[in-house]
């Protein structure tokens, strides 16, 4: 093994969630499926091909150079949309490859007028309209500007979608900023009509939350993030949906497991401190494995005396600080624990498991900073 550790990706767990997720966006809704920040963690181009394969054909990034990533993989009949940063030098770029995108600024948008006068193709734009996050979007005042441009330039530019996007679509504590927004989405739109020869081929609003929790915000396409992975945004949506649906089981499953393997398995005697500092005295005769995974290889130093991994089907404790590239398990309790078994940090293992909400419980980040610091290099393996 040339890696420290490897991360396996799961085709079933995948595929039920798609399913699942695209039965709740509803008939006739697209399902765009966003693979931002290198695919939340799990690697854009082994995610890609596993997500065409479970039928999905639009994927989402934020940035150009996850586009470049994404368009150097994906099959043609995949569409590719970029919800955020796109550099005017690029534009051309992105045109002529076929990628829709956002636009939420005049001069982006005057920018995008000129570049396509001159590209082969027109340029599919989706306008994000400011409904209350204050982040990105065109407030009211500016569509009557917006609509006229996109009306001049009809020939070189085409309409695709309307979008905003929520302040927090998973926290009950915004339930009404939220509603506001869906209705302010649904007063904008008008703004873009018939009688006007502006027809938006589709109206999104939907994040994971707006499709497991506000059923209204599924409207002609939905952009699914985390939970297509297994995770839920957080624990309260978790819930919410729980209690709606009536579920005693988790519909959604982790796609991602990480593993890695024990370096060294060493004796310690009572009263002894472990690893970097003062940290960890031993409370009794221990016996302790190192596993070649750190804070540089994107296991959070805040775990340190707090996280746990699975070896030999067992929960075991990280013990002292995390270092960079190792950290230091007490295994006093497993009788056969030898150097090469596998380590669980995320996943299953047996009839144990860790996820990494748990995880991030213990140290306050959300499941998506946690998958997000995972790094690139790590190879990626398909499983079943
Ligand atoms: C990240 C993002 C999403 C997906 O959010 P999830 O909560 O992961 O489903 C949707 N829309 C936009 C604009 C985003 O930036």
């Amino acid at each position: 093994m040339l890696f420290t550790s490897y991360i396996e990706l799961s085709k079933s767990a995948l595929n039920n969630n798609i399913q699942y997720l695209k039965k709740k966006a509803g008939p006739g809704t697209r399902y765009s499926l966003v693979v931002k920040a290198n695919a939340y963690g799990h690697g854009i181009e082994d995610l890609l091909p596993m997500v065409e394969a479970c039928g999905v054909d639009h994927v989402s990034v934020f940035s150009l150079e996850e586009a470049r990533r994404a368009l150097e993989i994906k099959k043609q009949a995949c569409d590719l949309m970029i919800m955020g940063f796109v550099d005017n030098d690029h534009l051309e770029w992105v045109i002529e490859n076929d990628i829709s995108f956002f636009i939420f600024t005049k001069e982006r948008l005057d920018a995008v007028c000129k570049v396509a006068s001159t590209t082969t193709k027109p340029a599919r734009i989706h306008v994000e309209m400011e409904t209350g996050m204050h982040r990105t979007g065109f407030p009211e005042s500016t569509l009557e500007y917006v609509a006229n441009k996109l009306l001049e330039n009809k020939e070189n530019i085409y309409l695709e979608g309307l979008c905003t996007h929520f302040a927090g679509a998973e926290s009950m504590e915004n339930f009404e900023r939220v509603n506001n927004q869906i209705k302010n989405f649904n007063r904008l739109c008008s703004w873009f009509n018939k009688e006007k020869g502006l027809i938006p081929k589709y109206r999104h609003v939907a994040c994971s939350a707006g499709v497991l929790n506000f059923p209204d915000s599924s409207m002609d396409m939905v952009r699914v993030g985390i939970s297509s992975y297994g995770f839920w945004p957080n624990n309260e949506t978790r819930m919410l949906h729980f209690r709606n649906s009536g579920f005693s089981e988790d519909p959604l499953h982790q796609v991602l497991s990480w593993k890695s393997r024990v370096m060294s398995v060493n004796h310690v005697d009572e009263d002894e401190y472990v690893s970097y500092g003062k940290s960890y005295l031993t409370n009794r005769k221990s016996k302790i494995a190192t596993v070649p995974v750190g804070y540089g290889y994107g296991f959070s130093r805040n775990l340190s005396n707090m996280g746990h991994v699975l070896i030999n089907g067992k929960r075991v404790s990280v013990v002292g600080a995390v270092n960079m590239n190792m950290m230091v398990v007490d295994v006093t309790d497993l009788p056969d624990v030898k150097v090469d078994d596998e380590v669980v940090l995320i996943g299953k293992q047996g009839d144990k498991s860790i996820t990494v909400s748990s995880f991030s419980d213990m140290n306050n980040s959300m499941n998506y900073e946690l998958l997000t610091r995972l790094p690139q290099p790590i190879p990626r393996f398909e499983v079943d």
